[in-house]
């Protein structure tokens, strides 16, 4: 595999990149240089830290500029809806776009959060179709989830701290249900899930010793349990669901397949996903 480092960047250099507030603790950059490594080409990802006052700017520069693509994290995701010529239907639905691409000279803003996030299960063996599933959190993360199980054909119900924002949630995306997030609600209600994510912040560094309060004993004992946190890559929820003896996913497969799409949505060529994988285990 060539040396990223070896890769010249001349007058052909094709730029892409993330707009993020903040942004330098992405993994996306060397995920994909990696990726552009591997395949050959002469294209470089960049990380831009872009407050929300200068993001209709930015994305008129990557337009005057002729950048292939971005993509677009906290806070911009929402905004950008705005800014580009046409959402994809995916981005429609969420309401946010993590990806802009061109198709000819319409600057598209697509939402590959759902997608890979579906592709993260499937590759863990996870079938959702069919199942029943609680999504923990209501933000946005949550929102591309129970888009994407919904789509997939899951039943869905939504615990939140804060339940008025399941509602909506549950509403939006035709969810069977709302749970309030505590112990003592979830306690006799956890035996009917197929499936469980994590779409909240507990367990996140520096609060590695914090989970979402689920009784995990009361699961089937054919349950599996997502966590979207991915740092640290194994987090309390999924330490304490292996020791139940139930299947886990990481946050790392989402991480990487909505990048590999984004990648694909930019230069057409199938991602070199186990080289993007080694990239983000490597600066984990
Ligand atoms: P968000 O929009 O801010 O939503 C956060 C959710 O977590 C809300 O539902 C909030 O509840 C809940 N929450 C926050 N602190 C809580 C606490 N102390 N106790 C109970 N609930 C709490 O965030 P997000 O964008 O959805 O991201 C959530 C997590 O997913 C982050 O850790 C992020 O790193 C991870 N993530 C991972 C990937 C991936 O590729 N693996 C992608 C996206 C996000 P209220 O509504 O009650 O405030």
């Amino acid at each position: 595999m060539p040396d990223p480092k070896s890769m010249p960047i001349d007058a052909h250099t094709q730029v892409v990149g993330v707009l993020g507030y903040p942004v330098r603790h992405s993994l996306s950059p060397v995920m994909h240089n990696a990726a552009f490594a591997a395949l050959g080409f002469n294209w470089v990802y960049l990380a831009f830290e872009v407050p929300p006052e200068r993001l209709a700017d930015a994305i008129g520069g990557m337009r005057a500029l002729g950048l292939r693509g971005l993509n677009l994290t906290i806070p911009h995701k929402e905004a950008a809806c705005r800014l580009v010529d046409r959402l994809t239907p995916q981005a429609e639905a969420i309401g946010a776009v993590n990806t802009l691409f061109w198709d000819g000279g319409t600057l598209v803003g697509d939402n590959t959060d759902a997608e890979g996030f579906l592709r993260s299960l499937l590759e863990a063996g996870v079938e959702p179709k069919g199942q029943r599933v609680l999504v923990v959190g209501a933000g946005g993360s949550a929102r591309a989830v129970v888009y994407a199980l919904r789509q997939r054909g899951a039943s869905v119900w939504v615990a939140n701290r804060n339940l008025a924002r399941a509602e909506l949630l549950a509403q939006r995306y035709g969810a069977e249900g709302v749970l309030p997030l505590d112990t003592a609600a979830l306690t006799p209600e956890l035996a009917r899930f197929d499936g469980v994510i994590n779409c909240t912040p507990l367990g996140m560094q520096p609060n590695e010793a914090t989970m979402p309060p689920l009784p995990l004993e009361r699961l089937p004992a054919h349950a599996w349990v997502c966590d979207l946190v991915y740092r640290p890559l194994e987090t309390r929820l999924l330490r304490e669901a292996h020791a139940h003896r139930l299947k886990t996913v990481s946050g790392l497969g989402m991480l990487l397949w909505q990048g590999a799409l984004a990648f694909e949505r930019w230069t057409g060529a199938n991602a070199p996903v186990e080289v993007m994988e080694r990239a983000l285990r490597d600066n984990l």
